[in-house]
């Protein structure tokens, strides 16, 4: 077989894959089957550029920046939709409906996914172009994010038109919008509120790589072009699915009110049975003839509409307020409720927030509450009902030390959250901090858990997380159900963390505002914790993507003395305080401060690795042509609109050849 059937081959064979995945959810291989498919399609494509194809799975995994995104006009303009809230509403557009087309009228009833809108352009079955919602008229060309969304087909299947647009929602899962708070809360940053916030800011991010790293999903529901091969909204549903979108299956036709309210009422009921929410149902004129009877008003089409949920509530006892301590000192204020069913579950808890919210509510222990569960995960209470309220009740007031170790809490100006200083000290600080530093993404400690180390600490046996490399067996064997092989392990789990790599132990260290993703930029930059340390605010506010807020909080860190004696702790005893030399080897800063934009095929190298090499030296890689860029790379096939972009703004172009020997 020739190389371009076998790379085509498994374009095709993986395409297919990824649809069973992500939009049937049927997966008919093991994903270590899938990975090992996609690494030969790599492997192949780096060997052969010459078969480039944008819209390959293997370029599902991001890695272009964007700065800016480009506005762009809607081909077909997006509108927004009506609302109603009640049967009544309903039945008075059905009316309207019925007075201005002839014949009957029967209706598709769709979900109505909450997320952020989006019109993907498909031209020959290819993706072309993915633009947000913006005004309506125009928007943000997002394709580059949108293109890393795995549920978004790159190249259709079967008859598809040549050239269409379908809209749809970008939504957030709840389980994967969970992971994601997960990672933050380790990260001590605040977790995001809701779903469908985080998937409308994802589409926005710089850094396409990160948008292919969140669970974002893309549900499709209308299709806009100049002729379509369908009569009616719900065959161009199943049309969609034919072509390889992901439309879910809960959309029905309705041939009566009766069963449009059925419908209504059945989703209200169980919408939390679904893995993403929804904040209503959608009810569109199923004929499009008829659609184009009816025609729009300025804002919206009156062929549907869109009928909204109440958010629940559920109505119950606050028993107590408690207070938490997290590990960079936040205390969250806990309303513990009688538990009450809402949304599905049994709810015993609720967040406060803050002693603002608490102040503004006047909400009391014994009040009754009314709790709600609206886009956010935590439940919250949204008000108190006064005529319940005990004679005896007193308002609340707010503690004033910490619940953990008494220390006067402190609140910074313009901060809602009150913060115990008592950093050293506090016990749940201490014991989450050293549970930071050794959780999986950070030191990844075997045989050493979240409970042992707070056995640990409670037992008196380590303060902090250089403490740990001073532990012995003998210290640990006595402790609670610690057998002597379990110490051997967790010793030697000890000792072997000393290889991870420092962007690693850069994240462990717990410098608030120090995520994952800023602890490799650092890492990379800076090379080693002493250049970090010296660094100063300005330095580090100039580095791409590090903002007041983690550049104040990373100095404010070396500022104290007590890391800086942990830290050189650590570095006695051996711990990776510095890039290794293998990983610095190639890199250098030749290209510092320029950028890059690469366009095109190259020959002796990919494009990936023409980008890696750019950042490795120092260089920075930007998704299209500005004033500020420096250079463009240009391979074979270079699009023509780019050259005489670059042209126009006067930047260079150069070859694969100029390019490598400028790093040479
Ligand atoms: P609104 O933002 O409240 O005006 O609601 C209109 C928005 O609902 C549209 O712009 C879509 O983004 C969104 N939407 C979600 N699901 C659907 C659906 N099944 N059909 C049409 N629009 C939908
Ligand atoms: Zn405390």
């Amino acid at each position: 077989m020739d190389i371009k059937q076998q790379i085509t081959g498994l374009r095709d064979e993986l395409r297919q894959h990824n649809y069973n995945y992500y939009v049937l959810d049927n997966p008919t291989i093991s994903d270590y089957e899938f990975d090992e498919k996609l690494k030969l399609l790599q492997q192949l494509e780096k060997a052969h550029p010459e078969f480039y194809d944008p819209n390959s799975p293997t370029l599902r995994v991001g890695g272009e920046i964007t700065k800016n995104f480009e506005t762009v006009s809607h081909r077909f303009r997006m509108y927004s939709l009506d609302n109603s809230y009640s049967k009544d509403d309903l039945e008075d557009w059905e009316k309207r409906i019925k007075k201005l087309v002839d014949g009957p009228v029967e209706y598709t009833c769709e979900l109505k996914y909450d997320g952020a809108s989006i019109s993907l352009t498909y031209e020959q079955g290819k993706l072309i172009k993915a633009v947000t919602r913006g005004d309506g008229v125009q928007g943000d060309d997002v394709t580059i994010n949108v293109k890393t969304i795995k549920s978004v087909p790159l190249q259709l299947m079967g008859d598809y038109p040549d050239s269409f647009d379908i809209r749809g929602e970008i939504i957030l899962p709840l389980k994967g919008f969970e992971a994601m708070n997960e990672e933050r809360v380790e990260a001590g940053e605040d977790p995001y509120r809701n779903p469908r916030n985080t998937a409308s800011g994802s589409l926005k991010l710089q850094d396409s790589a990160e948008v292919a790293k969140r669970p974002l999903e893309c549900l499709l529901y209308s299709l806009k072009a100049e002729r379509l091969p369908f009569a009616t909204q719900f065959e161009g549903l199943q049309k969609a699915r034919d072509w390889g979108f992901k439309v879910p299956s809960e959309a029905k036709l309705a041939k009566t009110t009766d069963e449009v309210l059925d419908y209504i009422n059945y989703w209200d009921q169980h919408r939390h049975d679904l893995p993403y929410e929804i904040d209503g149902v959608v009810i569109k004129v199923n004929n499009l003839q008829q659609q184009e009877e009816l025609g729009y008003t300025a804002k919206s089409p009156r062929w549907a509409m869109a009928y909204k949920f109440k958010a629940e509530q559920a109505i119950t006892v606050l028993n107590k307020i408690t207070y938490q301590v997290g590990r960079t000192g936040a205390i969250t204020p806990v309303a513990n409720l009688e538990p009450v069913e809402l949304a599905g579950t049994i709810v015993k808890r609720a967040s406060l927030h803050n002693a603002d919210q608490i102040a503004k509510l006047d909400i009391r222990e014994g009040d009754t509450v009314y709790v709600e569960k609206g886009g956010e995960i935590i439940p919250k209470i949204v008000g108190v009902e006064f005529s319940k309220r005990p004679p005896q009740s007193m308002p609340t007031v707010y503690i004033t030390h910490c619940p953990e170790c008494h220390t006067p809490l402190v609140r910074k100006e313009g901060e809602a959250q009150h913060y115990c200083p008592n950093t050293d000290g506090c016990p749940p600080q201490i014991i989450g901090r050293i549970q930071h530093f050794i959780s999986r993404k950070a030191m990844d400690i075997e045989g050493l858990g979240g409970e042992t180390v707070a056995l640990l600490v409670n037992n008196g046996l380590i303060q902090n997380y250089a403490d740990l490399y001073e532990l012995t067996e003998a210290q640990v064997i006595p402790l609670e159900r610690m057998a002597e092989k379990s110490a051997e392990n967790l010793i030697k789990g000890i000792e072997a963390s000393k290889l991870i790599p420092f962007e690693r132990v850069l994240f462990a260290l717990g410098v608030r505002f120090v995520g994952e993703t800023v602890a490799k930029k650092l890492a990379k930059h800076y090379k080693s914790i002493d250049a970090i340390a010296e660094a100063t605010l300005e330095d580090l506010v100039a580095l791409d993507e590090i903002g007041e807020k983690i550049a104040e909080s990373v100095v404010a860190f070396f500022n104290t003395l007590e890391h800086r004696s942990l830290v050189q702790r650590l570095k006695n005893h051996g711990v990776q305080l510095e890039i290794s030399a293998a990983a610095l080897a190639n890199q250098t800063d030749k290209l510092q401060g320029k950028i890059f934009v690469v366009s095109g095929v190259f020959a002796k190298v990919t494009r990936e690795e023409l980008k890696k090499l750019i950042e490795d030296n120092g260089g920075k890689v930007s998704g299209s042509i500005s004033g500020k860029t420096n250079y463009v790379v240009a391979g074979e096939n270079m699009g023509p609109s780019k050259k005489v972009k670059a042209e126009g703004l006067g930047v260079t172009i150069i070859s694969e050849d100029d390019f490598l020997e400028m790093i040479a």
